[in-house]
């Protein structure tokens, strides 16, 4: 058997229930390796001591219960520093949440809870989670595990290091452009952004709300179904939860049929990503799914309608940071003086940037011209997406441009806001994404991760599981 801490969410639950192994070793296994690797990686800001009631609860439950213990009953997971959990820290990677205790539980982490899930700590991210390599972070950067002079990607990059890494079996992030997937493909493991309102994001500090999604990042597409599986649903507490779709009780087809806008893939892909691309797609083609070309012409706008409805948000959301209700506090010799002294030093250069821009977006002499006109790009896309899926499946294309790339090397806020092209449409229609490994490019002499991506139709997530599902088998 491989390393306890190397098996899947699957393999641990098969494990535990064949009593080949005990919560406590699964718990101690993770711990162990923390304890070797994270001092480089920085893949967690605070790894949480081990909660001897709740192990020992779980390994009762599963010895009580057996096949009916939940699948998540005793596996240890890393969580977003994004997400509230009772009594813990919850930083956001934000020096003006440093010492922001969290009062109540979100709805994910209570979910996890009660199906006898543990948590070993919270993940380093971008500052508010806005970033696309991790470096943006308060708190230092996460190094990719793969080859440590590169970013995990971003904004989840602790999250995606430490489960490339081993130091959890699989980990909640959040997505508002692309901040689960993006990061999963560059450390070669799975990222799934679930439909909008499939998740609550009660108890998720928020980045741009009609954007943010909560989901899994996990080691195999099994893995993350059953993470998917046991954090969805309606919430009292999040109004814009959906009820479960009826698109599960639907059958699903036996061969995919995969729509692949290749003029979108002209400009900017690297040449080897293109080609590990075009062979996954060929593995699909010969296990029996056919490929459709179609045309997503608005697309080519997504990133800049993005790039105004988020920091629109971003600038409403963060607006209670003010240093006097919540947060980083400091005082100058006025009112206006807290204000800005407070955001100044409790803000990162990326967060004040968001906040300025999309202030200006929603001003009252430029809300038309800007956030208005993207809000509109918005629907056409959504239109476009809904059009092309009347004659396929899913959507492919590949997650990201390039590999991972070395710290600092997109230190001009354009090229980073780049990588997120082919992530955020998905965010601006709703729709569910998921993040494949699909094989490695070379690098200086190391073989890098990359990603193919997969959107479907609202709820059809279970369509994007039958996808992923064929690129694992393919490989
Ligand atoms: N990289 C994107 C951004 O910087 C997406 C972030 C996210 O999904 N949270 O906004």
């Amino acid at each position: 058997m491989a390393k306890l801490n190397e098996l899947t969410i699957e393999e641990a639950a098969r494990a535990l229930r064949a009593r080949e192994c005990t919560v406590r070793e699964l718990w101690d296994a993770c711990s162990k390796a923390i304890e070797e690797k994270n001092p480089e990686l920085n893949a967690y800001l605070e790894v949480f001591a081990a909660d001897d009631a709740a192990i020992a609860a779980a390994q009762k439950r599963i010895d009580s219960e057996g096949e009916n213990a939940p699948l998540l009953c005793g596996i240890p997971l890393a969580i977003k520093d994004n997400i509230l959990i009772e009594g813990k820290i919850a930083s956001a990677a934000s020096k003006m949440l440093e010492n922001y205790r969290a009062t109540y539980d979100a709805t994910v982490i209570s979910k996890l809870k009660a199906q006898g899930a543990l948590f070993l700590g919270r993940t380093n991210m971008d500052e508010f989670a806005m970033g696309s390599s991790t470096e943006h972070s308060a708190y230092g950067k996460t190094l990719n595990p793969i080859d440590t002079s590169r970013v995990p990607g971003g904004s989840s990059g602790g999250s995606a290091a430490a489960v490339a890494a081993h130091l959890a079996f699989a980990a909640l992030g959040s997505d508002t452009g692309g901040s689960i997937r993006q990061p999963a493909a560059l450390t070669g493991i799975v990222g799934l952004k679930p439909t909008y309102g499939a998740v609550s994001r009660s108890g998720l500090i928020a980045m741009g709300s009609s954007l943010d999604q909560i989901g899994p990042l996990a080691k195999s597409v099994e893995d993350a179904r059953i993470l998917y599986e046991a954090i969805r649903g309606k919430d009292v507490l999040d109004a814009t939860t959906i009820p479960d779709g009826l698109y599960e009780a639907r059958e699903l087809p036996q061969s995919l049929r995969i729509g692949v806008p290749r003029h979108l893939l002209m400009e900017g892909v690297s040449a080897d990503v293109l080609a590990a691309f075009e062979a996954t797609l060929a593995k699909l083609t010969e296990a029996g799914h056919t490929l459709i070309d179609i045309e997503l012409p608005t697309s080519a706008h997504a990133l800049a309608a993005y790039y105004i409805i988020m920091p629109a948000e971003v600038s409403t959301n963060l607006a209670r940071l003010d240093g006097i209700r919540y947060g980083h506090t400091a005082r100058g010799e006025t009112l206006l003086d807290d204000y800005i002294d407070s955001r100044t030093e409790g803000f990162g250069e990326e967060t004040r940037r968001r906040v300025l821009l999309g202030t200006f977006v929603l001003s009252s002499g430029y809300i038309d011209a800007y956030y208005r006109k993207a809000d509109a790009a918005r629907v056409v896309l959504r239109r476009e997406y809904d059009k092309a899926f009347e004659s396929c499946d899913v959507i492919a294309f590949p997650t990201t441009l390039s590999p991972a790339f070395k710290f600092g090397e997109k230190s001009d806020p354009l090229s980073m806001y780049l990588e997120d092209i082919f992530t955020v449409t998905a965010n601006l229609t709703g729709m569910p994404a998921i993040s494949i490994p699909m094989g490695t490019v070379n690098r200086d002499g190391t073989a890098l991760p990359v990603g193919i991506h997969f959107t479907a139709p609202h709820q059809a997530e279970q369509v994007l599981f039958a996808a992923g599902s064929a690129v694992q088998e393919a490989q």
